[in-house]
């Protein structure tokens, strides 16, 4: 009689972005949560997604979003974590 083993092997990865703003960079806070605000594409990069899917969210639900007088938009990483980690817990959904 054949014996049949299986492994299973769970591969655990921690990352670290750091995200280094010009001196003459204006920082900008959530007026809502008080988190520092990023550039829509500097959040593209931490979340793992497209600008394209940012530029959805920010339309279609309720992350915190200012527009700076010149034009940048600055996106609140708290508010849009919550979001993503909402969409993955209830449809499993991947950008
Ligand atoms: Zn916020």
């Amino acid at each position: 009689m054949e014996i049949k083993r299986t492994t299973e092997i769970f591969v655990e990865t921690n990352r670290r972005l750091v995200i280094r703003q010009p001196e003459s960079a204006e920082h900008f806070l959530c007026p809502n949560c008080n988190d520092a605000m990023l550039a829509a594409e500097q959040i593209a990069v931490v979340f793992g997604i497209s600008r394209r899917a940012v530029y959805q969210i920010i339309e279609t639900e309720a992350a915190h979003f200012v527009e700076t007088e010149t034009g940048f938009l600055l996106v609140c990483p708290n508010s849009l974590a919550k979001i993503l980690a909402n969409r993955t817990e209830t449809l499993g959904e991947k950008l």
